[in-house]
């Protein structure tokens, strides 16, 4: 039984950035459907007893091609949102720390150069789709972008996803419309970067 994040913060915790609109439908609705899809597409392919992260990295063994591509769809919508909503909070943190933030100045250069390329990749996906900071088992980042609800994992990147931006237009489109670009930088305003580089160390 997968279950969806609990948030510890309200819907109209992260205004003006995200609006309590967006974060009503976006949680309430949106990622409600992936959990309750994913709990039966993973019930059918006698998964659901797997953590999402060993299902989604395992989608090759599903030989049934409709029940891979909906957990591919549902799980990647299931995780995905979990890992948005876990990293973003009312205040946020204004910047990495410790060994997370000694990685990205050698990875990027620096953190302002990590998010121009992050907000970059964000804007160039073309339709649905996420841009993410990945670490491999090395510790090294690398940032990428991927359709509809693919990730690091299901792509087999052999990746961890540590932070992610959501471009699908039910994350903006209320109230930002068409400028994706406003909303992408709306949204590093509400990151927590205590939460990232935790999930850096894990
Ligand atoms: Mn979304």
């Amino acid at each position: 039984m997968f279950e969806q994040i609990k948030l510890d913060y309200g819907f109209d915790a992260l205004e003006p950035y995200i609006d309590t609109e967006t974060m009503a439908v976006h949680y309430g609705k949106h990622h409600a459907a992936y959990t309750a899809n994913l709990n039966k597409l993973a019930e059918q392919a006698e998964k659901a007893d797997e953590s999402i992260e060993d299902l989604l990295t395992g989608l090759n063994e599903i030989t049934d091609t409709d029940l891979r591509t909906g957990l591919r769809n549902n799980g990647g919508g299931y995780y995905n949102h979990n890992l948005y909503f876990k990293q973003i909070t009312p205040g946020g943190s204004s910047e990495p720390a410790g060994s997370l933030a000694s990685k990205i100045n050698d990875s990027f250069g620096d953190f302002e150069s990590l998010k121009n390329k992050l907000s970059s990749l964000a804007m160039n996906q073309f339709g649905s789709g996420w841009a993410w900071l990945s670490k491999a088992s090395d510790g090294s980042l690398f940032i990428s972008k991927t359709d509809n609800q693919d990730n690091p994992l299901s792509l087999h990147t052999g990746h961890i996803p540590i932070m992610c931006i959501d471009v699908w237009e039910h994350a903006y489109y209320l109230k930002y419309k068409n400028l994706r670009a406003s909303y992408i930088e709306a949204l590093w305003n509400v990151i927590n970067w205590n939460i990232v580089g935790a999930l850096y160390e894990g």
